[in-house]
């Protein structure tokens, strides 16, 4: 929609989603004194599809941002208990200066939701039920100047953060597609009432099977505390066999080969068989484009070695913040306040895009046929590298670290800028 820019403003900040990278933004950004509208198509409390696992790095943000993680519903634990290739084994995460040493486990149904009031405290308005439909633009300069909601309604602010996910309807609006060269993701999983409902331990279990294939991806048994356990996989594009596949008839194929006494059975799940796409290593770009700025999955910031993506959603959320306050200064003119914003791609290239380029090449290489099964039967044995690759695949390292994180960091800081 083009629209003459006379009206005023219902707000500093849109920030369309309240997932983590919303939430994330529009509390940095009240914190930091500006008015920020936040626009939620969906209702608090709601299922979101997650595997619900939060690595350290992900509960550094959590704490960052003032969350009570020793409320109950937190479940911690220690690691990553690794099964393949005849194997099994608990890998602790790493003693860092820059992330504690444990993890969490909370379903997306209140994490959320959490979040989201850790912003309205901060002072950000929240407003659910509410779908964004697209982008307002200026009819003179093309810049985004609000949003179209499903019901007609007209929302204007000085600057939009898109922070919708996957799906990203904004980005589209602006005619921002995903990049081809990027690797993708699909993720399925549920839920099953499993005495592994409790375990200090993120299980990933490194073999799934197409009949003769190892596929690359891995599967995920995370105890949610609650009786239940969160129960799934995760497949990269990168394997030619990646179209052809029925993830749900997979999951259902991996969880009958279980120990019988898990319990993952139809009549033990409490949750039906969901799934969605992974968007990684930055498939959206540019993350700004005039007047609207991408966050989280809108701007594929999953990390392509393990599929994480709450971290970053949160880390991309008060990176922007930082960015948006600089440049929505009083003292700021128009072309300072763009050529800030202008610069926020390139601060997230420098933080993430050389180990990103990483993690590409670390799918393409495992997407190959025999390349999977070669690392886990020659890797698995080796304590000492494996304590590395969970360095290496969790991005868990200290800025003077020892001898795997210097190597981390200078292969991350050679690579190309995703
Ligand atoms: C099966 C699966 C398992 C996963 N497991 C893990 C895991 O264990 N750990 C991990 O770190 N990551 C995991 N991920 C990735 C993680 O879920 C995402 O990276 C993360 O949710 C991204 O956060 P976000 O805020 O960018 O987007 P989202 O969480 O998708 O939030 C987007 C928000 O925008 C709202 N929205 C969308 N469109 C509109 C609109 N038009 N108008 C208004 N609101 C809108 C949505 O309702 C939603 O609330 C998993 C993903 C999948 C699919």
């Amino acid at each position: 929609m083009t629209v003459p820019a006379a009206r005023k403003a219902d707000a500093d900040v849109i920030v369309v989603g309240a997932g983590p990278a919303g939430s994330a933004t529009a509390f940095y950004l009240a914190r930091a004194g500006l008015d920020v509208l936040v626009l939620e198509k969906t209702r608090f409390p709601r299922e979101k599809v997650c595997g619900d696992g939060l690595t350290p790095r992900a509960v550094k943000q959590l704490l960052n941002m003032g969350v009570d993680v020793d409320t109950p519903g937190w479940v911690r634990n220690k690691g990553l208990r690794v099964v393949g290739g005849g194997l099994r084994f608990e890998l602790d995460w790493p003693r860092l200066e820059r992330f504690p040493d444990f993890g969490l486990v909370r379903t997306r149904q209140d994490f959320d939701q959490i979040l989201a009031a850790h912003a309205v405290k901060a002072g950000a308005r929240l407003m659910e039920g509410v779908t964004v439909t697209g982008p307002v633009l200026d009819d003179r300069s093309g810049h985004v100047t609000g949003v179209t909601t499903k019901d007609g309604t007209v929302h204007r602010a000085r600057l939009v953060v898109a922070a919708d996910g996957n799906s990203t309807r904004l980005a589209l609006g602006m005619g921002l597609h995903k990049r081809e060269d990027r690797p993708m993701g699909v993720a399925v999983r549920t839920y099953f009432e499993s005495p592994r409902h409790d375990d200090d331990y993120l299980e990933t279990w490194l073999e799934l099977w197409d009949e003769e294939t190892l596929l690359p991806g891995y599967g995920w048994v995370f105890g949610v505390g609650d009786g239940t356990a969160n129960v799934g996989l995760g497949l990269l594009n990168t394997s030619a066999h990646f179209g052809n596949i029925d993830y749900r008839e997979l999951l259902k194929r991996w969880c009958r080969a279980m120990p019988a006494e898990w319990g993952f059975t139809e009549d033990n799940m409490t949750a039906p068989i969901r799934g969605a796409a992974l968007p990684m290593a930055f498939n959206r770009q540019p993350h700004y484009t005039r007047g609207l700025v991408l966050v989280g999955d809108s701007g594929g910031a999953i990390n392509p070695f393990n599929g994480e993506g709450i971290a970053y959603a949160m880390e991309t959320g008060e990176i922007a913040a930082e960015v948006i306050a600089r440049a929505l200064s009083p003292r700021t003119t128009a072309a300072q306040r763009e050529r800030a914003l202008r610069d926020y791609p390139r601060v997230l290239k420098d933080a993430y895009g050389g180990y990103f380029t990483l993690g590409r090449v670390f799918v393409e290489a495992i997407g190959k046929p025999g390349v999977m099964s070669f690392a886990t039967r020659h890797g698995l044995p080796h304590p000492r590298l494996m304590r590395f690759a969970l360095k290496l695949l969790g991005n868990l390292t200290d800025r003077r670290g020892d001898a795997s994180d210097t190597i981390i960091n200078a292969l991350s800081k050679v690579a190309p800028r995703a």
